[in-house]
């Protein structure tokens, strides 16, 4: 009974999560102090190292897995089949592709307050690039809101 093992000495020596050793330790029904850190005696560290053995390589590889997209250099991120870039990109747009904010523009239908972007309702500025879209719904529900009224006959 030598052994004094604090969870993230156990998390760390096990590969696996603080959390996830916490929430089995805590399963155990093992006392824990009133105050201070839990600290945990090498049976019962044994016992987490036997607990966590198996599903330790999957949750965290000791060698980093390289994202599985095409070409890409980053590592995978947690559990995912990706890197964190790729993760969040997929998450955004539904596909790891690469994709311009100008295709992402154009795939829209509706300006931003619903109208619906028909050729007759685009229109562009001379200094507009790619293929920014302009409403012409907004922009005369604009400039007649901003025009002085005239009431008085
Ligand atoms: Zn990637
Ligand atoms: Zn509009």
């Amino acid at each position: 009974m030598a052994g004094e093992w604090t969870i993230r000495e156990l998390a760390r020596e096990a590969g696996v999560s603080r959390k996830s050793v916490w929430a089995w330790i805590a399963e155990q029904g093992w006392e824990r102090p009133a105050s201070g850190p839990w600290i945990l005696d090498d049976e019962q560290a044994r016992l987490v190292f036997e607990r966590f053995e198996q599903t330790a390589p999957l949750r965290t590889p000791r060698e980093p897995i390289p994202c599985s997209v095409e070409a890409c250099e980053r590592t995978r991120a947690g559990l995912q089949d990706v890197c964190k870039m790729h993760y969040q990109r997929r998450a955004r747009t539904g596909s790891t592709e690469r994709s311009s904010g100008g295709d992402w523009q154009t795939a829209k239908t509706h300006c931003p307050q619903g109208h619906e972007y028909t050729p007759e309702n685009i229109y562009r500025f001379p200094s507009d690039t790619g293929t920014r879209r302009r409403c012409r719904t907004c922009r005369i529900a604009q400039s007649s809101a901003s025009k002085p009224r005239d009431a008085r006959g």
